[in-house]
């Protein structure tokens, strides 16, 4: 016999987590979510708090701006401040291919009504004079965004709370089985919870809870290495990215500058490490200053990771389960849970309340594994 019960369990407490137990709440859903360990604190997190809409995967774009806009009204919706600043995000081309890529994208991102502006080299000069001189054109999207990863997660948490969610953080879901119409959890302290639908929002933990109803997909565990320097005087407003991946960096309005690199470093999620080797750091530091020759000397004063869970084809798996009714798998976010993580939860609770979502998923299904994956070239690039 179980000792509660929910309309809704959610296994995990990250930002896939939060936001879809504040959606599932705000419509009267009786929602207890469960966190092994404190809300917010894995990747949704740790993570680089881009909120990007340039260069996205072309099937993610109707997801991806259903979740910008929500970013958009996060005040309002949450009640809550994250230091969501639109300052517009900045790629660089260093050579005729690079640009081309470039235009790919941009030709991508306008076919979903995203504004880009192309740049050139005096374009640059005049408007960030800081940039070094050898980037040869730029793609400038205004729309793109960056948010604080600390203060979100558990800011859509306490929202969802005060919607009657029950958050039960140090509360490890151990064991999970069908029962009747719905599932039945066994968590760590011996209690069980029974509920009609499961959300399997665990992270880089999500394939155990997928194998448990004969599920599988090819996920593993990386971080992209992140450092943050010594502030400087406040000028850079964008976040700046080589298109090559070698470092993508943002100044925050206290001065800082916060950057990341490839390639991804490993990631333990058993004993719950990513440590970042010290090559990296150098490598980083040299990618930056390429770019910003200006910062050749700054100072990394912190280095880290977070564990994020990656499949082959750099895509999550998003939807129902193909095995178990009321059982729905949102894990494998490859770097974009952060952006893409409002528009998931608010999916994954019109799947599970009005049994569909107006927004195209199809492309994000578990199902895909049942073929061989497809590797795709971001992934070649951005795995030591
Ligand atoms: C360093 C870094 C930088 C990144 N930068 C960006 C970025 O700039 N932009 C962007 O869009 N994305 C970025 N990402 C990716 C983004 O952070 C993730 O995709 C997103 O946070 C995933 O959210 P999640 O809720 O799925 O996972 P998590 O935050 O990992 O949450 C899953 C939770 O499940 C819990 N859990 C697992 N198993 C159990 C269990 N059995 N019982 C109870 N709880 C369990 C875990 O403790 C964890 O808290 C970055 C990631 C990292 C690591």
């Amino acid at each position: 016999m179980s000792d509660r019960t929910s309309d809704v369990a959610i296994i995990g407490g990250g930002l896939i987590g939060a936001w879809t137990a504040f959606f599932l709440a705000r419509r009267g859903q009786r929602v207890t979510l469960l966190e092994k360990g404190v809300v917010g604190a894995q990747s949704s997190g740790v993570n680089f708090g881009n909120l990007r809409l340039q260069g996205r995967f072309p099937g993610q774009y109707p997801l991806s701006l259903r979740s910008q806009a929500l970013w958009e009204d996060f005040d309002a919706l949450i009640g809550e401040d994250c230091e969501f600043e639109q300052a517009g995000h900045l790629y660089l081309a260093y050579d005729a291919e690079e640009h081309a890529k470039l235009e790919g994208y941009a030709e991508v991102s306008e076919s979903y009504g995203l504004r880009i502006e192309r740049l050139g080299p005096a374009d640059l000069k005049r408007r960030w004079p800081w940039l070094g001189e050898c980037a040869v054109a730029a793609t400038f999207s205004a729309r793109d965004a960056t948010a604080n990863p600390r203060l979100a997660t558990p800011a859509i948490m306490r929202a969802a709370a005060r919607q009657g969610a029950i958050v039960r953080e140090n509360t490890c879901v151990r064991g999970v089985e069908r029962r009747g119409d719905g599932f039945v959890l066994s968590l760590a302290d011996g209690a069980t919870l029974s509920c009609g639908a499961l959300v399997n929002s665990a992270g880089a933990w999500a394939l155990e809870i997928a194998e448990r109803f004969g599920e599988s997909a090819p996920v593993f565990p990386a971080g992209p290495p992140q450092f943050v320097t010594e502030p400087f005087p406040y000028m850079i407003e964008p976040s700046v990215q080589a298109i090559d991946g070698s470092v993508i960096f943002r100044q925050i309005p206290r001065g800082n500058i916060i950057l990341a690199g490839y390639p991804r470093t490993a990631a333990d999620p058993v004993a719950n490490r990513a440590p970042v080797p010290p090559a990296k750091t150098l490598a980083a530091m040299r990618a930056l200053a390429r770019v910003a020759p200006m910062l050749a000397h700054c100072h990394v004063i912190r280095v880290w990771s977070g564990i994020e869970a990656y499949l082959p084809d750099m895509i999550p798996v998003i939807g129902p389960s193909e095995t178990t009714p009321g059982l729905f798998h949102a894990f494998g976010f490859c770097g974009h849970g952060f952006q893409i993580g409002p528009g998931v939860g608010l999916c994954l609770s019109e799947m599970i309340i009005d049994g569909a979502t107006p927004t195209p998923l199809d492309p994000f299904s578990i199902g895909r594994f049942r073929q061989s994956a497809t590797v795709s070239e971001k992934f070649r690039k951005e795995f030591d």
